[in-house]
């Protein structure tokens, strides 16, 4: 996102999975010309702890959790990551705790909204001024939540959308780190609670939700 509507810096969230996918993104903010000035990981899964050194030596933060987390796991993150370029590998996961609700990076306000649905220490970020809610790992078309069946991870992913949602009541677009982004954010979050529901009473979440294949 721009630090301000014109400005050519940005904060750069979650940037993305494969290399090639990292340098087509470096690419196309040279094509645009713009900065990045700070990064910032959702959470403490191996395809959102990436970065290249083309976006430049900057901040990176994460929630506290997420950069334990991040630390606890990294020979299975980058277990997950398969052939990585070595360059690269010291990058992965290279994040900072942030230190207040409100991410210090000179731009406009973003705020830190985190919970314990998807993985510890996950962090939406919610921007109040155009409304919009970047939401990590929830709250996706394309990727049904994924909580551990137990019911403490069930209980925490339900606790986690109801953290989210105020800022899905207020958001005007809703943007998740997979699928697509939407201005309908309630149907999404209505789409989640219905699945962990359908965990939570046993049956089968397919019957619920379209983004499963039935079993
Ligand atoms: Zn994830």
């Amino acid at each position: 996102m721009r630090a301000a509507p014109g400005s050519h810096e940005v904060l750069l969230v979650d940037p993305s999975w494969e290399v090639d996918e990292l340098e087509a993104l470096a690419d196309d903010l040279d094509t645009l010309g713009l900065t990045v000035v700070a990064g910032f990981s959702t959470h403490a899964h191996f395809d959102h702890l990436l970065w290249h050194p083309r976006f430049g030596d900057v901040p990176r933060w994460a929630s506290a959790t997420t950069v334990a987390v991040a630390a606890a796991t990294r020979d299975i993150l980058l277990d997950e990551l398969g052939p990585w370029p070595e360059a690269l590998v010291p990058l992965v996961g290279d994040v900072a705790a942030a230190r207040s609700s409100r991410l210090a990076w000179g731009g406009q306000e973003v705020a830190l909204v985190e919970h314990s649905g998807h993985v510890p220490g996950h962090t939406a970020l919610w921007l109040p001024g155009p409304r919009i809610l970047l939401a990590g790992d929830m709250l996706s078309d394309v990727e049904p939540p994924l909580p551990a069946a137990d019911d403490s991870s069930l209980r925490a992913y339900a606790a986690g959308l109801d953290t989210l949602e105020p800022f899905v009541r207020q958001a005007a677009l809703l943007m998740p780190g997979h699928g697509h982004a939407t201005q309908d954010a309630a149907a999404r979050l209505a789409a989640d609670r219905r699945f962990v529901e359908a965990v939570a009473s046993g049956s089968s979440p397919a019957s619920v939700d379209g983004r499963c294949s039935p079993a």
